[in-house]
């Protein structure tokens, strides 16, 4: 399992003396702690480790990330026909997101504190001096491309997504040219057999529509024929995690260009059950 978990740095170190010693030994080096407040530790669901960790979260109200630590060999990496895309977040603010700048949306659930689901109707608007130089990132719930990758993605031919909006400054000073992009395709329902919980209290905001938190516990899982209608980008049906964003799922050939021309981000294998 590996377990992530943001808080006071003098609590987390406290806790990652008394479970270091349980560390999964070959990821023992990527789970030193820092000292700064982001502790995250691969531990075997049964050890003494896991279960103080989970006892301490309670008490301390932390609200641990846990999910199933899953390892790809690079040929089972080089196999697959599907990909889990990971994007950076150039507004790490907590709490801030694109509507707070002024960007309208429209739809969604009508539970105000919710609007799972809101559709973008004009620009994106953001303070340009949180924009950072990666060619592609969340501005939630928005993903927007750098114009070089708006190109590359159009010149390739990479299918299921538009870019019909800007990314603009808020108060309307000059910023590079960022696109948003749009995803058309939602894909059917993850396979059963993925592990996805709902947040065990759900969040008073969201209590009364039922769009609580869900989590993502191990690899996203398809059932081949789901991915008949796919495109080269899709969206998951299912909102994930504390953002609540649906997963970007996208085919080798996106991964493959990411690659060839050094784009920024993190590709994680989707089983496909056949
Ligand atoms: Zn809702």
């Amino acid at each position: 399992m590996a377990i992530t978990i943001i808080g006071d740095s003098a609590l987390l170190s406290e806790l990652y003396e008394h479970v270091k010693q349980y560390i999964y030994e070959p990821q023992a080096k990527n789970c030193v702690f820092s000292g700064q407040g982001n502790l995250k530790v691969i531990l075997d669901e049964d050890s003494a480790g896991y279960k103080y960790l989970l006892e301490m979260s309670d008490k301390h109200q932390l609200h641990p990330h846990i999910s199933q630590w899953t390892s790809y060999t690079k040929s089972e990496q080089d196999q697959a026909e599907y990909f889990q895309m990971y994007l950076p977040f150039p507004l790490e603010i907590e709490g801030t997101d694109a509507a707070d700048y002024g960007t309208q949306y429209k739809g969604g659930c009508l539970n105000l504190k919710c609007q799972l689901g809101k559709k973008l109707t004009g620009n994106v608007l953001i303070d340009r001096k949180f924009m950072k130089k990666w060619d592609i990132g969340n501005l939630r719930p928005d993903i927007y491309v750098s114009e070089k990758l708006k190109e590359l993605i159009c010149s390739n031919g990479l299918t299921g997504v538009s870019f019909e909006h800007e990314v603009k400054d808020f108060k309307g000073r000059e910023m590079p040219k960022f696109y948003v992009m749009d995803i058309k395709h939602t894909l059917p329902p993850m396979a059963t057999s993925t592990w996805l919980i709902q947040d065990e209290y759900p969040h008073q905001w969201y209590k009364e529509c039922g769009h609580q938190v869900v989590y993502l516990r191990s690899d996203i899982q398809y059932e081949e024929e789901k991915m008949d209608r796919s495109f080269d980008f899709n969206l998951s049906a299912e909102y994930i995690d504390n953002f609540r964003l649906q997963e970007i799922i996208v085919s080798v050939k996106v991964r493959n260009l990411f690659r060839q021309h050094k784009v920024y981000a993190r590709f994680f294998p989707v089983a496909i059950i056949k």
